[in-house]
């Protein structure tokens, strides 16, 4: 016999500041939302620190905190919160049947897509090989392992001076390593970060290869080869750890072939609005927005995408 399909008026796909709005504004206008958490449940939020510029936080909350403070919100006005992720859509005929990790089937009416987006690596074999014992994309997660050691951060944006100004209060020593001789991150994070006396930018420097050694079954990265752009020379920075913080990749791929993207991966929606090519399929937060990705934004196209999937299912019936 086949599955019974369920039915839903609205089905939000991820569970970061945008989905969580989202959930918040369909479950408040009566749309029973049901919302899948995905691979990482509350988002890229819940590997940050401090999140100081989210309005209505004077001091300032931890992007766990926020994150479960947006949950409960969900929670509160009736949201069905599901463990698991979509990995299937087909967006080809109204209602659009979603199927997930373990194989249940469901006929959405509207969707709000609001997966976001990964860290991205450099993809350099040996970033592989020491991912775990050494290389990772999350100071907050790592941090603690560099208690008054030497480590490294790649980027130049506001995630690499974040981190590089974090593990500047475990680690004895941070060498932020950026490809240019100027940082593309916020100017407060800059100041922060250029009068911390325990980071040491390097600039015009691109990762060549991380080096390390074998532990028995362990590895344990030992430095890092960079390339000088302006020299063309070489040189290795000792340090126990590689934090890179290189931007990100949005998670579009189940819906390649069935949605309009960008040819960066970001779905395109009309501007101004959450609406993709699809009627009834609204993409909000990172997954779509290619310029401010701040959780505020997300958590705004969160709200329209809501709204938006409330005045089409109003119009419809
Ligand atoms: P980003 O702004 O895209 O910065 C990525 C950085 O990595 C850039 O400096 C880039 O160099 C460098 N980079 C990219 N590919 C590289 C490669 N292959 N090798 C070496 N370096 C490479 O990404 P992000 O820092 O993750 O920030 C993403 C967005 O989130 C931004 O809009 C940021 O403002 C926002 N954000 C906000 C907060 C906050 O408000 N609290 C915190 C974190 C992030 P170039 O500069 O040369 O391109």
């Amino acid at each position: 016999m086949a599955n019974e399909r369920e039915q839903r008026k609205c089905v939000i796909i991820g569970s970061g500041p945008a989905g969580y709005t989202a959930a918040i504004y369909t479950a408040r206008a009566d749309m029973k939302p049901l919302l899948y958490e995905g691979m990482q449940p509350g988002g890229q939020l819940t590997i940050t620190t401090e999140v100081e510029n989210f309005p209505g936080y004077p001091q300032g909350v931890t992007g766990p905190v926020l994150m479960e403070d947006l949950k409960k919100q969900a929670e509160r006005f009736g949201t069905e919160i599901r463990f698991g992720f979509i990995d299937k859509v087909d967006f080809s005929k109204a209602p659009y049947l979603l199927t997930d990790d373990s194989g249940r089937e469901i006929l959405a009416e509207t969707v709000i897509i609001a997966t976001g987006a990964s860290a991205r690596w450099i993809g350099l074999p040996s970033e592989d090989e020491y991912n775990g014992f050494g290389v990772s994309a999350c100071a907050t997660c790592d941090g603690f392992f560099y208690k008054g050691k030497t480590v490294a951060v790649i980027g130049g944006g506001d995630t690499a001076t974040e981190e590089a100004a974090y593990l500047s209060n475990l680690a004895s020593k941070v060498y932020l390593i950026h490809r240019r001789d100027e940082l593309r991150a916020s100017k407060a994070m800059q100041r922060k970060v250029f009068k911390t006396p325990n980071i040491e930018m390097v600039w015009n420097a691109i990762p060549k290869e991380i080096v390390g050694e074998s532990k028995g079954f362990a590895k344990a990265v030992t430095g890092i080869i960079v390339t000088d752009t302006k020299t063309g020379e070489e040189r290795t920075i000792p340090v126990d750890g590689v934090f890179v913080a290189i931007g990100h990749t949005p998670n579009t791929q189940i819906f390649a072939g069935q949605i309009e993207l960008h040819d960066n991966g970001y779905i395109k929606t009309v501007p101004g609005t959450t609406q993709t090519n699809i009627p009834g399929v609204f993409a909000a937060g990172d997954v779509q927005d290619l310029h401010y990705r701040q959780a505020i934004t997300a958590a705004g196209s969160g709200c329209m995408a809501a709204i938006e999937a409330e005045r089409y299912l109003s119009m419809k019936e």
